[in-house]
């Protein structure tokens, strides 16, 4: 589904993917994680064209990701952020609305009620039409969910979705990620819930100067980490 062909991505002199290759596949749950500034955010924003590589290519479902066909893989690649992201100023349903209408030219009444569909899957059917501010961090997350699957995307990306969360509200999050996950969605999660990656990865990766330098189904991961720095950091965590 993205394939990265030995991406180097420099901010000045600051090498932060160095020569990458990785592979994710369509269906599979791809964790990753790795130590503060180890370059999981840029990895994953290069994938959507929120950041431009220095060298290298990025695959999308066979097209390389660049500046003429950044708009069309937006409208197939969904993000969730760490802070959410929702417009303050609509409400959440109006929030989920948005992208399908405007940039994917979907019928708006069509629209409505896929995204109702999947607010009450999430369980905030009753607050569609709350803004974010009346809302729990965790609540807003599910929204924030809400919004990237009313776009039907082929593929969704998650930037550390529950490190601005109480911890009483990762679980609800978790779950509704699980969930989706287990249907067989097509996911790259940058997280350090552990738990979870365990449960509900296909594959996990481990990002080490600027390099995927482990790659493996959860099991094999966490009991037979080859590199020493992937050890280091599960030894620390776990
Ligand atoms: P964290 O776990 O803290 O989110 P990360 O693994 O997501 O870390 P990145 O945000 O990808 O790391 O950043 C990798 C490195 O690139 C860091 O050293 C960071 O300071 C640097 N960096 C990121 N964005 C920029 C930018 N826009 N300009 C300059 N340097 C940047
Ligand atoms: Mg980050």
């Amino acid at each position: 589904l993205v394939e990265f062909q030995h991406v180097t991505k420099k901010f000045g002199d600051h090498i932060v993917l160095d020569n990458l290759s990785a592979s994710f596949f369509e269906g599979e749950t791809h964790i990753i994680c790795g130590r503060s500034g180890a370059g999981k955010s840029t990895l994953i924003r290069c994938i959507n064209y929120l950041e431009t590589v220095s060298a290298g290519t990025i695959t999308f479902e066979e097209t390389p990701v660049n500046k003429h066909t950044a708009r069309n893989v937006r409208k197939h690649v969904a993000m969730v952020f760490q802070d959410f992201n929702l417009f303050p100023h609509l409400t959440i349903l109006e929030n989920a609305m948005l992208g399908p209408i405007k940039s994917l030219h979907h019928h708006r009444p069509e629209v409505e009620q896929r995204a109702i569909r999947y607010f009450e899957r999430v369980g905030l059917k009753e607050k569609i039409r709350a803004f974010p501010y009346q809302l729990s961090g965790g609540q807003k997350q599910r929204a924030a969910i809400v919004r990237a699957l009313t776009m039907e995307p082929d593929l969704i990306l998650f930037d550390e979705p529950t490190s601005a969360l109480d911890p009483e509200m990762i679980g609800e999050v978790l779950e509704v990620m699980k969930d989706l996950a287990d249907e067989g969605r097509s996911m790259i999660v940058v997280t350090h819930e552990m738990g979870f990656a365990r449960e509900a990865a296909d594959k996990i990766s481990f990002m080490d100067q600027g390099q995927l330098v482990e790659t493996k189904a959860p099991t094999e991961f966490f009991n037979n980490a080859e590199h020493e720095s992937a050890r280091r950091f599960l030894s620390q965590i776990l």
